[in-house]
């Protein structure tokens, strides 16, 4: 089946085409600055890669581009997945689009704001130019709906729950999801018996606890902002800090907002940048606010591993994902280090260091209590399987 597989950001369209009998993208590319005069549409083909100038003035001309230029490349598309990020206290799962649907991530666009508007349009935008092809919702939240009421609720009085569904709602699920499957099938372990601990660490980062291949607990909360130090989110932090400096500095919530996704975590640590590759450099280097930073990432990545350890009693094993999780020994080292006495985790050094650049690998020597994983996510590649999926068993049904 050949799967449209789209991510309709605010002014963005992404997009790969994927062909699901062999997992391989055939197209895949971006319309960048949809809405605005500048926008441009880059695609890669057969191994040749293109950029060129177009008129985008919104979502739904943005993805008429796109369909055309797969229709003119001579392809069919057999069915559309949407990443959406927020399904709210409704979606536990991927579904076909109708418009009940439709309504609900419209709902949930009051949680998400700046995602679900622009996941819905784009959603809209290829009803309008596809008609009938079967349409798939993908959402980020889906996997985290069997969290336990115990570990998604916050403790403020219960009206904020019943009037707002103020909880912990936790995201990235579709790349936690595929990770754990993946790696169950790798290590040939029975998923309905198996624990995890999935760390995604990429420029936005979370860590989910997987309890017999069900999600257990997540570190992202509510929003994305809460739980790990990320690129520029300051995950955890006291709330009366936060209070504190809006007091002194006269903030808005919008200003507070803006402050704690976009200027905090590793950026507000060194001040220079987010990229976990200028920190690592600087770091080896001995640059004191790189090493800060470094051990101050790497410490409450360890923090959350202990805890959802303590939550699942038993791990299988300890998976590492994402930009950063995929392709930093030093990270995985940090994380993991000096906890063969304690709980009998022990790093091969040496199969740490070559496991990058999309490898998959048990990083751990075999006397290791708990198998550390490096496991490449493919978030593209899972809605593309999961959309399949969702259409084979509707037209079964
Ligand atoms: P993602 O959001 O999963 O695409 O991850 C992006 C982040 O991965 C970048 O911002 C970098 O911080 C990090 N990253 C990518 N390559 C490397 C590398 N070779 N070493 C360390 N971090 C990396």
């Amino acid at each position: 089946m050949k799967v449209l597989v789209l991510n309709s950001g605010s002014s963005t369209v992404k997009y790969q085409l994927i062909d699901t009998a062999n997992g391989e993208p055939v197209i895949k590319g971006l319309v960048d600055k949809v809405g605005s005069i500048g926008a441009t549409h880059t695609y890669s083909y057969n191994g040749e890669k293109k950029t060129e100038d177009v008129l985008a003035r919104d979502h739904r001309e943005a993805i008429g581009l796109v369909i055309k230029l797969i229709k003119d490349l001579g392809f069919e598309i057999d069915a559309v997945g949407h990443r959406v990020v927020h399904g709210g206290y409704k979606f536990f799962e991927s579904v076909l689009i109708n418009n009940e649907v439709i309504e609900y991530i419209r709902e949930f666009g009051k949680l998400a704001p700046l995602h679900n508007p622009p996941n819905l349009t784009g959603i809209l935008a290829c009803r309008e130019v596809l008609g009938d092809i079967p349409q798939v919702a993908v959402f980020d939240t889906a996997f985290h709906q069997t969290i336990p009421m115990e570990n998604y609720l916050y403790a403020i009085p219960m009206k904020f729950y019943e009037t707002y569904r103020v909880r912990r709602y936790g995201f990235h699920g579709t790349s936690h999801k595929y990770v754990m499957e993946k790696t169950a099938k790798e290590l040939g372990l029975d998923l309905s018996k198996t624990n995890m601990i999935t760390c995604h660490l990429g420029n936005g980062a979370s860590i989910a606890a997987i309890k017999e291949g069900k999600s257990f607990d997540t570190s992202m909360g509510f929003t994305p902002l809460e739980g790990l130090i990320m690129g520029t989110r300051s995950g955890d932090i006291d709330v009366g800090a936060v209070l504190y400096i809006m007091d002194k500095e006269g903030m808005t919530t919008s200003d507070m907002d803006r402050l704690l996704n976009k200027e905090s975590g590793i950026l507000g640590i060194t001040g220079i940048s987010n990229d976990m590759r200028i920190v690592e450099e600087g770091y080896f280097k001995g640059d004191e606010r790189m090493i800060l930073a470094l051990k101050m990432y790497c410490n409450r990545i360890r923090k959350y591993i202990g805890a959802y350890f303590f939550e699942l009693r038993k791990v299988d094993a300890i998976v590492f994902t994402g930009g950063v999780g995929e392709n930093s020994p030093i990270v995985r080292k940090l994380v993991l280090d000096g906890l063969e006495e304690s709980v009998g985790i022990i790093i091969d050094d040496k199969k740490n260091e070559e496991t990058i650049r999309g490898k998959f690998g048990v990083v751990s020597t075999p006397e290791s209590k708990v198998k550390v994983v490096v496991t490449p996510t493919n978030e593209e590649l899972a809605i593309a399987i999961e959309t399949e999926r969702v259409v084979k068993d509707y037209l079964k049904s």
